[in-house]
């Protein structure tokens, strides 16, 4: 059987000058009925088959054809089942099969994933489709910049994978090779798009299976995604140490609070002239029974990472919430609180919408309740922070500016949205015997009164500090010297005292 058909036509001439003779030809087509190979019986000299014979080489044609057919159709199923769906790339499933030979070959070397941050908005705008040829030049380009042999696919809908044999280290992948395939657009349907790529590396050795090593390089990818800009991190084993550690303590976190176990403490704020209480600041509290206690700044962070912020935020009001509508049923004199709004409940679509209808069903006055958002707040989306500052104002709760100082473009801030509150970072409190330090603090001071925004020193540890913010004009402070945060029942007694 022949199978090419220049072979078949140069054996042909071949065999006829020879004197050998054909005596059976067939063509043996595919089920789209065009031919893919021939197959042919030859014999030297001149035989006449027997219609037996003949009956016999149609039997063998027609299994060949089956043959031929089936083996076809397992090429292609082959083919689509290591290729990806969308794009002209080898997938997932490709990888690890090569991945298996190419360790059984050599038991070192890196695997290396790359990820697009901008993966969803690209899908939205231009499709699958467009996300597809945008691997596709991608893949080009890694290509062009690594030259030797290295096994390349496309690892998930945002994804490459790639490794090498241990021939390169790898696990720099850093600049310029990242460079070269961000530094300039990658072109789709007459658009030009530019990326920002997180990269995870890992080594797989004799001991580290590579199947491991692409769990590691997952890990290493999960960190590169907590920093902004294109950035490589390798993997090492406090990875995944600190991984699970915050995977614990997010799941005791979210069991404790759905069980009311995190307590509110209340910090006083007074007047820095005569050390009246004048309001308060809520912080959140957690003394796990398994855990022991642990820092609002450990536990905040990991519930802004895994996206659970507002339940803190929302529970801690609510405490706020219950201890002064108790002191109103009571007859008591009420003080504003301010409570901590992180970056992403602050930007949720219905925040103020949720905020204004719990302050409301404790039937609390809004000008008790001041919503703290820290600096360090990306305020990039300037109008949206406008607009929702804006709103809470107009329903008439005060928006405080924290840690303010601490950001680069704090004063710009202040000229733009509509704050009524500035709380001075303790960082420049902790500074003031420095001369530059104590001058800025007076422009800032001075600021805030042209803008009439009240100023909150925060972090005041001595009493020097509080006759230097005095001197400065700054009118309330908040720290150590005065009061600590302390648990509701020692604050109900020290206002009785009061
Ligand atoms: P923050 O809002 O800047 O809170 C002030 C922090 O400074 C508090 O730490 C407080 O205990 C501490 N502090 C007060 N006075 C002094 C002082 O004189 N000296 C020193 N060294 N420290 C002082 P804390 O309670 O550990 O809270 C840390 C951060 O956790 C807070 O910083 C805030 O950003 C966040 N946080 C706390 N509770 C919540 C919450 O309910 N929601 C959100 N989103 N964040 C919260
Ligand atoms: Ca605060
Ligand atoms: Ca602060």
């Amino acid at each position: 059987m022949i199978v090419s058909n220049r072979l078949w036509h140069h054996n042909r001439s071949l065999f006829q000058e020879q004197d050998i003779h054909c005596v059976w030809q067939q063509r043996i087509n595919n089920q789209q009925q065009q031919m893919v190979a021939h197959f042919a019986v030859y014999v030297d000299g001149s035989v006449k088959l027997t219609a037996e014979e003949r009956m016999y080489l149609q039997r063998v044609t027609n299994l060949l054809n089956v043959y031929l057919q089936v083996h076809q159709q397992k090429e292609e199923i082959e083919r689509l089942a290591y290729t990806d769906y969308y794009s002209t790339l080898p997938n997932h499933k490709y990888f690890t099969t090569s991945m298996q030979s190419v360790y059984s070959q050599r038991k070192e070397g890196h695997i290396v994933i790359i990820e697009i941050s901008e993966f969803q908005h690209i899908i939205d705008l231009y499709g699958r489709d467009g996300m597809s040829r945008l691997m596709e030049q991608m893949v080009k380009r890694i290509h062009e910049i690594l030259p030797e042999p290295i096994l390349l696919a496309r690892y998930d809908n945002a994804s490459l994978i790639l490794c090498n044999d241990g021939s390169r280290d790898l696990s720099h992948l850093n600049m310029p090779i990242l460079e070269n395939l961000t530094s300039s657009a990658y072109e789709l349907k007459e658009h030009k798009v530019y990326v920002t790529l997180k990269v995870g590396v890992s080594k797989y050795t004799a001991e580290t299976h590579w199947q491991e090593a692409i769990h590691h390089a997952e890990i290493a990818l999960s960190d590169a995604r907590k920093t902004t800009g294109t950035i490589t991190r390798v993997y090492d084993e406090s990875l995944k140490r600190n991984l699970q550690k915050e995977m614990d303590l997010l799941t005791h976190l979210l069991e404790d609070l759905q069980q009311r176990k995190l307590q509110v403490y209340l910090q006083p704020q007074v007047d820095l002239r005569t050390g009246e209480i004048v309001s308060f600041e809520a912080l959140a509290r957690w003394n796990s029974e398994l855990l022991g206690f642990i820092s609002p700044v450990e536990f905040i962070r990991v519930a802004e990472n895994a996206g659970k912020i507002h339940k803190i935020d929302t529970y801690i009001l609510s405490l706020v919430l219950e201890w002064q509508s108790e002191r109103k049923k009571k007859g008591l004199p009420m003080y504003p609180v301010s409570v901590n709004i992180s970056a992403d409940h602050f930007y949720y679509p219905t925040f103020v919408e949720d905020f204004t209808k719990k302050v409301d069903r404790y039937n609390i006055d809004h000008r008790l309740i001041k919503v703290e958002v820290t600096e360090s707040i990306e305020l990039n989306d300037m109008q949206r922070a406008k607009d929702v500052i804006s709103e809470l104002t107009e329903l008439g709760f005060d928006v405080s500016i924290d840690d303010f100082g601490v950001g680069y473009s704090s004063l710009s801030y202040l000229q733009q949205l509509p704050f009524r509150e500035i709380k001075i970072d303790r960082s420049f409190i902790n500074n003031l015997i420095d001369q530059r330090m104590h001058a800025v603090m007076r422009t800032i001071v001075q600021l805030s009164k042209d803008l009439s925004l009240r100023s909150v020193a925060e972090g005041i540890e001595t009493p020097e500090q509080q006759q230097k913010m005095i001197d400065i004009g700054c009118d309330i402070g908040q720290g150590y010297y005065f009061y600590r945060p302390m648990p509701l029942e020692e604050i109900n007694v020290i206002l009785q005292n009061q």
